[in-house]
């Protein structure tokens, strides 16, 4: 059945076409880093067989492939013990021809996750989760910056959605979203507010927002009159509806009828974070070779 739209509708950000402009972008930087003698190189780890994980990075090596990029996944087996796993990283981290490693999360309880992380030579950390990464974006300093966060900015600029001076409300605190996206916005001159579970009257200070941001993990959290009319909404979540499908943390439907934009689940964040660990990679490569990204295209 066909869907009617109303005039007033949300403007629908397409996720997943920006993040094709994006990947054949760093396609084209990856073919000029190739002529200058770089070929960048992707590892990703996995541990154990979580399949939403076999999934993501399937999409991953997939992605990069088609940028150029020599994407490798190491699979290990779910009771690998810790120090298996530091010595992989260090042989990673001295293989010249890598430049991006990444281990997928989550690992397994018996792991040390942020043992694991701080083992990352810092300028292969594609995900920018090591101390030295998040440090530099707070501080202002280069650095490689977490996928999501990276993709929603991206996200905002590629459809005309002013940044400086906005009031921008994100819910959710994690290192993977919340807290990067917030130092990002910051340093684009935002007014910022970060949201949690204990945040008092969480709907009030969503309706503040001109760009309302969630990564939650709670289907439907996001309800219409949480929304002002004409705001952009993002929606980081992932979440598996009672029928199997995707939904985000915005209930979709009603919020699309009050915002100026919106991004869909799927279509919307998700696309663009492959994206832009494809960018971190190449990066990571012009970097290592002493090549200025600007350089490129
Ligand atoms: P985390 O679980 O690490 O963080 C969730 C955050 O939401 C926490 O800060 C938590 O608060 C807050 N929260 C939980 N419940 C509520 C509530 N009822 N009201 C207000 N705040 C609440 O999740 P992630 O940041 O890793 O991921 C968030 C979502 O984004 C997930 O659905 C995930 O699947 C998705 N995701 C999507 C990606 C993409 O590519 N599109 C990439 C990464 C994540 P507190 O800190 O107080 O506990």
């Amino acid at each position: 059945m066909m869907e009617l739209q109303s005039e007033t509708d949300a403007r629908i950000i397409d996720g997943k076409a920006t993040a094709m402009k994006v990947r054949e972008e760093v396609a084209r930087r990856v073919a000029a880093l190739v002529t200058r003698g770089v070929r960048p190189g992707l590892v990703v780890v996995l541990v154990g067989e979580d399949p939403a994980s076999e999934v993501y990075v399937r999409n991953k090596d997939r992605a990069a492939s088609k940028a150029g990029i020599e994407a490798r996944t190491i699979k290990l087996a779910a009771d690998t013990s810790e120090e298996a796993l530091l010595a992989l990283v260090a042989e990673l981290n001295a293989d010249d021809s890598v430049h991006g490693v990444l281990v997928q999360m989550p690992l397994p309880e018996h792991l040390d996750a942020v043992a694991i992380v701080h083992a990352i030579d810092p300028k292969k950390d594609v995900d920018g989760l090591h101390p030295f990464n998040v440090g530099a974006l707070w501080r202002g300093e280069e650095g490689l910056v977490p996928c999501t966060p990276a993709g929603c900015v991206e996200l905002l600029d590629r459809h005309d959605i002013e940044i400086q001076g906005a009031r921008v409300v994100i819910v959710g605190r994690s290192l993977l979203v919340g807290k990067p996206l917030a130092a990002l916005l910051l340093a684009r001159h935002a007014t910022v507010t970060l949201c949690h579970s204990r945040t008092r009257d969480l709907a009030g200070v969503c309706r503040e927002a001109d760009i309302l941001v969630a990564a939650v993990g709670r289907a439907k959290l996001i309800e219409r009159d949480w929304v002002r009319p004409g705001a952009t909404v993002l929606d980081v979540g992932i979440n598996r509806g009672e029928d199997g499908k995707l939904v985000g943390d915005v209930a979709f439907d009603q919020v699309r009828e009050v915002a100026g934009a919106i991004t869909p689940v799927p279509g919307g964040v998700g696309p663009m974070t492959i994206a832009m660990l494809l960018e971190n990679t190449a990066r990571a490569a012009a970097s290592r070779a002493g090549i200025a990204w600007e350089e490129l295209i």
